[in-house]
């Protein structure tokens, strides 16, 4: 289940679908951990972490909103939080495809504070939104 919701512009025809939340399932949260594969963490590390997943690690994985400050791109990625050996956390990081810098995770109410990636003019949302699965 998730929410869709229309960013868009009152200048120029730029103009957005998204789709947010946990619309899709999944079979097991770590092998997207996996397939993900942090370098900041070693094949024996993760070997260790697969054996103790289950008393002590975490998954939260949701799709969000995100905005690249050097091109004004919005699009929407797989956030995915993994928390293990307790207070310990990885954050998968998203790169923007154009300018390759990290993007930056926004809140759908953040988006008429950033700029049209056309025209430069603040966005507008609907957040009349519409439920889909
Ligand atoms: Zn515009
Ligand atoms: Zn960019």
């Amino acid at each position: 289940m998730g929410i869709g919701m229309k960013i868009f512009c009152n200048k120029c025809s730029f103009e957005k679908e998204v789709y947010l939340g946990k619309g899709m399932s999944f079979f097991d949260g770590f092998d997207i951990f996996l397939e993900y594969s942090p370098d900041i963490i070693s094949d024996s590390e993760l070997k260790r972490l697969n054996s103790v997943r289950r008393r002590r690690s975490k998954i939260d994985f949701y799709k969000e909103l995100y905005h690249c400050h050097k091109c004004n791109n919005i699009s929407t990625n797989l956030y995915v939080e993994f928390i293990y050996d307790i207070n310990k956390k990885f954050i998968i990081e998203h790169l923007c495809h154009k300018c390759e810098i990290p993007l930056e995770v926004i809140a759908p109410k953040d988006v008429r504070q950033k700029p049209c990636p056309i025209c430069g003019e603040n966005l507008q949302i609907n957040e009349d939104s519409f439920l889909w699965d």
